[in-house]
C-alpha cells in the first residue's frame, strides 16, 4: 500500500493545524469565553469545525467510517484543498480527463498548477495507458469524474482501478451525480486503495445546492490533511443543521429519471442526437448550437451551451426541471427548429412530360394546380422550402443548361410574382449511372443543409411524385408525402 503522505506537500505535513480551546473542552455545558463571541444571538456560536452530526449521518448513507468522511462547503471547496494538500505551486500538475468538469483548471489555475489535459475516448471512457504513460514524477492528481459531466456517462470502474494500481499520485473520483445512477459508488473503494479520494455533495440528488455542503471520502490520512488545511469553520452552523435534516429525510431521484427519459425522448422526436445520461441532465447535438442556446434564453429559457469543449461540437445541456420547466423548454425549442419541406420539382410544382420527362424549353412550362396556394400554406404554417430535383444529364447535349434555366428562373419569377421564394433549390445533374452521392434518394444534395440547420424532424417532410422521393424521406428520417404525378399540390399536402 502507497504512503500517501509522502504525496503532501512538504508545508502541509509539516503544518500545525490552527486549533481552538472548544475542540478540547466540552462546547455543551462550559461557560464559553475562548472564542470573542458574543454570547448573545441565534447564530452566536462558531460552528463544529468537523461537521460531526453531518458526518455520521453521511457514514451511515454511505456505509463508510465517519474517521473516513470529510465535510467541505460544497464538493468545490473539497477539489481546491486536495490541490492545496497535494499540489506544490509552480513545480506540480495535476491531469484532467476532458471534456470534464471546469473546475478542476480553474482551481488548478488559482493555486499555479500546471495541467496535463488527456482526452476521453469517443465514448467518453478513459484511454487508461495515454493516461497513466502522461504522468511524470509531479503529476500529483488525476481528476475523474462519474458520471461525467458534462457528458453525463458513468465511466468504467476498472478504469479507475487500473489508475489507481498504476498511478504514483492521487485518484480523485468526483461522483457528483453518482445517485441518478443508481445504488453505485466507489465509496467503499477508499478502504482499498488509499490513494483514492471520491467527492459526493448534497448538491444535486439531496436538492441542496444552496446549503453548499459536500464530502470527501479517503482514507484517514487524507482526511486529516483536509482537516489541517481547510478553514477552521467551514461549514456554517445553518449548512450544518439543514444537512442534518437533508440526510434524515433522504433522497428521491425517481421523478427526475422518469422526466430525463420523457425530455430524451422528445428530444430524439425532434431528430436530435442525445446522448446517454447516468446523471440529472442531458446533451444534445443540434446545428448552430450557440445561436440556439441564445435564442432561447432571449425567450427565459436557460440551458448550457458546451459546444466549445472537446469533442463537444454542437452540444448543449440541459439540467432535468420540473416537468413544466421541461416543457416550457421543449416548446421554445420546438419554435427555434426549422419545420422543412423538401419539394420535388417536375411532376409536383411543374408539370412533367411523360415523353422525355425533360422541362427544358417554355412550351412545356406549365405550373400545377394548388401550387401557389399550397406553398402560400406552408409558408403560413411557418414552413422552410427547399427544392429538390433530379435534372438528369443537365448540361448534356441532350438537356442544354440554358434551356434548364430558361424553365427554371421563370418558374422562380412567376412564384416570386406572388410572393413565395424557395428558401433553398437543390439540382442533381447526374444520370443514375454516374452513381452521385447527390442523385435522389441519396441524400448528398442536403447533407450541408441537414448539417447546418436546426431542424425539427417530426414535422419535416418531403414531398414528391416518386418512390425515390419516399426513400429520400426515409433516408434523410423524415415523413413522405407521395403526390400524384401532375396532381393538385394543395391537395397532396393538405395533411401535412
Ligand atoms: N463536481 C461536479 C462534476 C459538478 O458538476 C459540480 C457542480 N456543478 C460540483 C462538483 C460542485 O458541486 P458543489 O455544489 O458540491 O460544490
Amino acid at each position: 500500500m502507497k504512503d500517501v503522505t509522502k504525496l503532501f506537500r512538504p508545508n502541509i505535513a509539516n503544518l500545525k493545524a490552527y486549533t481552538s480551546a472548544r475542540q478540547t473542552a466540552n462546547a455543551d455545558t462550559g461557560i464559553l469565553l475562548d472564542a470573542n463571541e458574543n454570547p448573545r444571538g441565534r447564530y452566536n456560536r462558531y460552528p463544529d469545525p468537523y461537521s460531526t452530526e453531518v458526518r455520521n449521518l453521511y457514514s451511515d448513507f454511505v456505509g463508510i467510517p465517519s474517521s473516513n468522511i470529510f465535510a467541505g462547503s460544497g464538493s468545490d471547496e473539497v477539489i481546491d484543498l486536495l490541490f492545496r494538500v497535494f499540489c506544490e505551486p509552480k513545480r506540480d500538475c495535476v491531469i484532467t480527463l476532458d471534456p470534464t468538469y471546469g473546475m478542476y483548471r480553474v482551481c488548478a489555475d488559482i493555486n499555479d498548477v500546471q495541467v496535463i489535459s488527456i482526452m476521453l475516448t469517443d465514448d467518453f471512457q478513459i484511454d487508461v495507458e495515454t493516461t497513466l504513460s502522461a504522468c511524470v514524477p509531479d503529476t500529483k492528481i488525476i481528476f475523474v469524474c462519474s458520471p461525467n459531466n458534462p457528458t453525463g456517462n458513468l465511466i468504467r470502474e476498472q478504469d479507475v482501478f487500473a489508475l489507481c494500481e498504476g498511478f504514483d499520485g492521487i485518484v480523485v473520483v468526483d461522483e457528483a451525480y453518482i445517485e441518478f445512477a443508481g445504488d453505485i459508488s466507489l465509496a467503499k473503494e477508499v478502504l482499498g486503495y488509499k490513494n483514492l479520494v471520491v467527492t459526493r455533495t448534497l448538491s444535486k440528488a439531496w436538492g441542496a445546492a444552496g446549503v453548499r455542503v459536500g464530502f470527501a471520502i479517503a482514507c484517514e490520512e487524507i482526511i486529516d490533511a483536509l482537516n489541517k488545511v481547510k478553514p477552521p469553520y467551514n461549514v456554517p452552523v445553518p449548512s450544518q443543521e439543514i444537512a442534518a435534516g437533508v440526510l434524515r429525510e433522504g433522497f428521491d431521484v425517481t421523478s427526475i429519471l422518469s422526466e430525463r427519459d420523457r425530455v430524451k425522448s422528445a428530444l430524439q422526436m425532434f431528430g436530435l442526437t442525445v446522448l446517454p445520461s447516468d446523471a440529472n441532465f442531458l446533451v444534445f447535438k443540434v446545428p448552430n448550437a450557440s445561436d440556439i442556446q441564445r435564442a432561447l434564453q432571449e425567450c427565459g429559457v436557460v440551458i448550457r451551451d458546451r459546444s466549445s469543449m472537446p469533442k463537444m461540437e454542437n452540444c448543449l445541456r440541459i439540467s432535468i426541471g420540473t416537468t413544466y420547466e421541461n416543457d416550457r423548454f421543449l416548446t421554445e425549442l420546438a419554435k427555434l427548429l426549422k419545420k422543412v419541406a423538401f419539394i420535388d420539382r417536375d411532376g409536383v410544382i411543374l408539370s412533367e412530360n411523360q415523353i422525355d420527362f425533360q422541362n427544358d424549353s417554355l412550351e412545356k412550362y406549365e405550373m400545377l394546380p394548388g401550387v401557389i396556394e399550397g406553398l402560400r400554406k406552408l409558408r403560413k404554417e411557418g414552413y422552410m422550402l427547399v427544392m429538390v430535383t433530379n435534372q438528369d444529364g443537365l448540361g448534356t447535349d441532350s438537356f442544354p443548361e440554358e434551356n434548364f434555366w430558361l424553365v427554371q428562373d421563370k418558374m422562380i419569377r412567376d412564384l416570386r410574382d406572388v410572393g413565395i421564394e424557395f428558401d433553398d433549390v437543390f439540382i442533381c445533374p447526374h444520370f443514375p449511372q454516374d452513381n452521385c452521392e447527390c442523385r435522389k434518394p441519396k441524400i448528398g444534395m442536403v447533407r450541408k443543409f441537414l448539417d447546418t440547420t436546426p431542424m425539427n424532424y417530426a414535422a419535416s417532410f418531403v414531398v414528391g411524385d416518386r418512390e425515390s422521393d419516399m426513400e429520400l424521406a426515409s433516408n434523410i428520417g423524415i415523413r413522405g408525402i407521395k403526390g400524384e404525378l401532375n396532381g393538385n399540390f394543395l391537395t397532396t399536402i393538405a395533411n401535412a
